[in-house]
């Protein structure tokens, strides 16, 4: 069975006990184990430190720019290969491939435009200056500068490919060293994206290393230097960010984590119309691509009460097109959660809900996928339920089921009661609003707005990608529960990994030195 290695310190290195197995989802077939025990990963931080760090610093903005985009071109040539790594290790469907491997380029490519229109500039400058005294003789302006430390990546199993490139992006541009570590089950499609980099000889040398396996004690290592970008679960999450060695040298962490997001129907909406088909192909995608496995699918449905029959019927029919099974065989159009673990973790969350909801489609438990060998793989069928008590915090609202299921919650059709619903959740990523009503747009915002990190609008003619596509130029994080974080955004993506510094004197030596 072929070993996963980890790429620490120049080479190349093999684990020496404990290893993991990853599996194919769709058959439970082992392809490959991992292991970082025995591995130097002390050594990985002053590698960085000492190779990486100084390497980029060398470089201008422009110059690491013209890197991403040269790295993504290079990834986009083994495209086809990460997709078929996605299809054996996460069991995606060619759909669900594309969204993360060619999400993982698309923010690579974009973010190198970023860096090739700073050019030259080697620090960044936040806002104007502002004179301080009678005269320029006295100045002010604020300046970015890369930390000097380490950028320890620790990515969730959903999005091995986007979740690498998303964070490499932005902390390689802002000048930073980058460890990352994908979640080991499915580290398959990750592995190979920093072979195929490292291969291409375009990184400097320390700016990138792999560990594949357990971190060991490397969080507790970091210091004021340093950052920690952390994407999982919100307990794990909890586990990390208290850490005393964190807290004691204010380490830089950002947190992406649990959501259970919301899409509210507008009351203007008629069935039938151009927006409520909308609205129902979007909650379709939502539920089923990754198989549910998105920080960002729709797990909350609030539908105004007349419009819930319509919703319903409308949803159900969409989600019984859905052909679950082994991705790649015949008219497959879903495939199966990425661990059993996964599958256990969200069957006991979909049985936790139905204490206070009722199914309204799928069966609640393992289903057999169409194309796997029988009894074998780790499938669940688009799962809708509903919930009478929309108000209440029942487990609806704290209780996310990371796969293809979410909760219809009928409401009065006011804005206000749907923001008191959507806020229950404690903080999302996205909150997601259909109407063409502005008034109604307007104040669910108003009420919902800080509880959410994005909120996306469908309009009748709106040409959207979904809730559920976290694009660069848009901020990704969501406050509370979510984790607090934020990532991409354009250039606000850079911040985690830069100092803000307030220069002051007089003007004439201040604005040059701003100015990089
Ligand atoms: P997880 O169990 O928290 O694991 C996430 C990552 O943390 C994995 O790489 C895991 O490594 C690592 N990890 C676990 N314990 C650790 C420790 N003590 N020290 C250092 N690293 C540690 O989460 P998951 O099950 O992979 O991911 C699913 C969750 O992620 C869902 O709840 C989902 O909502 C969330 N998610 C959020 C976003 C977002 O952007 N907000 C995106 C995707 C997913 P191993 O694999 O080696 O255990």
């Amino acid at each position: 069975m072929k070993t996963l290695t980890s790429f620490l310190a120049g080479a190349w290195r093999a684990g020496d006990r404990d290893f993991q197995t990853l599996r194919d989802p769709s058959t439970e077939e082992p392809l490959a184990q991992a292991s970082s025990a025995g591995l130097d990963l002390p050594g990985a931080l002053d590698w960085a430190r000492a190779r990486g760090g100084p390497a980029l610093a060398l470089l201008t903005f422009g110059e690491r720019g013209e890197i991403l985009k040269a790295l993504s071109k290079k990834l986009r040539e083994h495209r086809e290969e990460l997709f078929e790594l996605s299809r054996l290790n996460n069991g995606a469907t060619a759909g669900d491939a594309s969204f993360d491997v060619d999400g993982a380029g698309g923010t690579l490519a974009f973010y190198g435009g970023l860096g090739l229109a700073l050019g030259d500039r080697r620090l960044l400058t936040d806002g104007e200056g502002v004179q301080l005294a009678k005269t320029e003789a006295f100045w002010t302006r604020h300046a970015l500068v890369p930390k000097r430390g380490v950028a320890l990546h620790v990515n969730a199993f959903n999005f091995p490919a986007w979740g690498f490139a998303e964070k490499f992006a932005c902390a390689f541009l802002a000048g930073v060293p980058v460890i990352t570590k994908p979640a080991t089950a499915t580290a398959l499609t990750a592995h190979r994206m920093v072979e195929i980099a490292i291969e291409s000889g375009l990184l400097p040398p320390g700016s990138l290393q792999l560990v594949v396996g357990s971190t060991g004690d490397l969080v507790d290592r970091l210091g004021p230097q340093d950052v920690l970008a952390f994407t999982g679960s919100a307990a794990t999450a909890l586990a990390l960010r208290g850490r005393k060695n964190l807290l004691a040298g204010s380490v830089r962490v950002n947190v992406e984590a649990d959501s259970l997001n919301a899409a509210a129907l507008g009351p203007d909406v008629a069935p039938g119309s151009p927006l409520f088909e909308l609205f129902v192909t979007d909650l379709c995608r939502e539920m089923t691509q990754k198989a549910g496995q998105k920080c960002t699918a729709v797990r909350r449905i609030l539908v105004p009460r007349e419009r819930e029959g319509a919703v319903a019927e409308a949803l159900v029919a969409r989600l019984e097109e859905v052909v679950t099974g082994r991705p790649g065989h015949e008219g497959v159009t879903m495939g199966p959660l990425a661990t059993e673990a996964q599958l256990a973790d969200a069957l006991d969350g979909i049985a936790e809900l139905l204490a206070t909801a009722q199914l309204l489609a799928g069966s609640g438990g393992r289903a057999q996928g169409s194309g796997a060998p029988a009894g074998r793989g780790y499938f669940v069928e688009p799962t809708l339920l509903r919930s009478e008590y929309p108000l209440e915090k029942t487990p609806v609202h704290w209780r996310e089921v990371f796969g293809p299921a979410a909760t219809l919650l009928p409401y009065s059709g006011d804005a206000a009661e749907a923001a008191r619903i959507i806020a229950l959740a404690e903080g999302t990523l996205v909150t997601s609003a259909y109407s063409d009503d502005p008034g109604w747009l307007a104040a669910l915002l108003a009420g919902a707005g800080s509880a959410t990190g994005r909120f996306y609008v469908g309009s009748t003619g709106s040409e959207g990608l979904g809730s559920g596509a976290a694009l660069p130029a848009s901020m990704h994080g969501g406050p509370g529960r979510a984790g607090g974080g934020e990532e991409l955004g354009g250039l606000r993506g850079l911040a985690p990994y830069l100092q803000r510094v307030a220069l002051q004197g007089h003007r004439a030596v201040v604005e040059p030195l701003a100015g990089g």
